[in-house]
């Protein structure tokens, strides 16, 4: 593992659209073929994502918009469910919960979405904050591992959501955070610590080693490559996706290039290319094509080429990675068809 291969050569921007691609994180909230159009053009097969966040349509809605799609498009997607905290510590939970995961299996769910309502929202009758190693979620958990379904877990915030606005590294986290101050931790020092979140994770892992995990959003470890390595030492049947977070590994490339390239060559069988792209009921289907397309060309020329970029996320130049050609095949392809079976 994690040896480069100097014989394997190297992918040009041009092969953006020759390449076979997966994105295993997006979100489709209505039921239209943008998605669909680019994975057509761009040579992409989606995983679109359930999350049960207020901010989403009820997610038995998103499971319907989901399944129609893949009925008409059974080539171009497939889909993670997930599962309602409604009925958190009545007698009832458990059972509504493990019949819906069992519905949506039957329906063809690859993968189950945990969200950072876990751990940041859901409040037990004290009004302590569950953490996802609550001993309530382990049946939950088992059930998912019994079913070779994969979890996805997006638990905590970058670490960025600690710090003040001024103080973030990356402009899409300072907009957010300012969009979103009820996540905005730093406002809320009563809240669990960044720790806390990542602790709460790790045990839940601790109590489920055959559990095949995949980190959203780099594992909530976006800020230091050192630090995701680590945990993904720890955790051997736990990978992450990138979703959201590649301006991080950018952001990163700025001082040390040569650590980010060195990371992803050595772990390059735990990290699966995802964006966190989507879809709603209010967007700009023209706008939007457009700006998912060349965000994604932008992101295979940081992996692919050696050139000098610029992202709004933050004013400093970077290089590309000009990763080897066996590399990129594993982080958009080899990687989410190992870790997402089925999709
Ligand atoms: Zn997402």
């Amino acid at each position: 593992m994690g040896e480069e291969n100097p014989t394997s050569g190297f992918y040009t921007v041009d092969d953006f659209k020759t390449v076979k691609k997966y994105d295993t994180h997006i979100h489709i909230n209505v039921e239209d073929t943008t998605f669909i159009q680019l994975a057509n053009e761009d040579n992409f097969r989606f995983l679109t994502v359930n999350v049960n966040t207020s901010d989403y349509p009820h997610i038995e809605d998103q499971r319907s918009i989901a399944l129609s799609l893949i009925i008409a498009y059974p080539d171009r997607l497939a889909f993670a469910t997930t599962f309602t905290v409604k009925n958190w510590g009545k007698d009832e939970w458990q059972t509504q919960t493990l019949d819906y995961l069992k519905e949506s299996f039957e329906k063809g769910a690859i993968a189950v979405k945990i969200w950072k309502n876990i751990g940041m929202e859901l409040k037990d009758k004290n009004g302590k904050f569950v953490m996802i190693d609550d001993p309530r979620f382990d049946p939950i958990l088992d059930f998912i591992e019994r079913n070779n379904v994969t979890l996805i877990g997006h638990f905590g915030e970058p670490l960025n959501a600690w710090l003040p606005v001024e103080q973030m590294t990356i402009a899409g986290d300072k907009k957010y955070f300012s969009e979103n101050p009820q996540y905005h931790i730093y406002l809320h020092p009563e809240d669990p610590s960044y720790n806390d979140q990542i602790n709460a994770r790790n045990n839940m892992l601790k109590k489920h080693p055959n559990l095949r995990f995949v980190g959203a959003h780099l594992g909530s470890l976006e800020w230091d490559v050192d630090e995701l390595a680590k945990c993904l030492d720890k955790f051997p049947n736990m990978a992450v996706d990138m979703a959201a977070r590649i301006t991080h590994l950018q952001f990163q490339s700025v001082k040390n290039p040569k650590k980010v390239r060195a990371f992803l060559i050595k772990y390059q069988d735990r990290i699966i290319y995802a964006t966190d792209h989507g879809v709603a009921p209010t967007s700009n289907l023209v706008v939007l094509k457009k700006s998912v397309h060349d965000s994604m060309v932008s992101d295979w020329r940081f992996f692919a080429t050696n050139d000098e970029m610029n992202v709004s996320h933050f004013d400093k130049t970077f290089k590309g990675l000009k990763l080897p050609r066996e590399v990129i095949d594993k982080i958009y392809r080899k990687n989410a068809e190992k870790w997402f079976p089925g999709i």
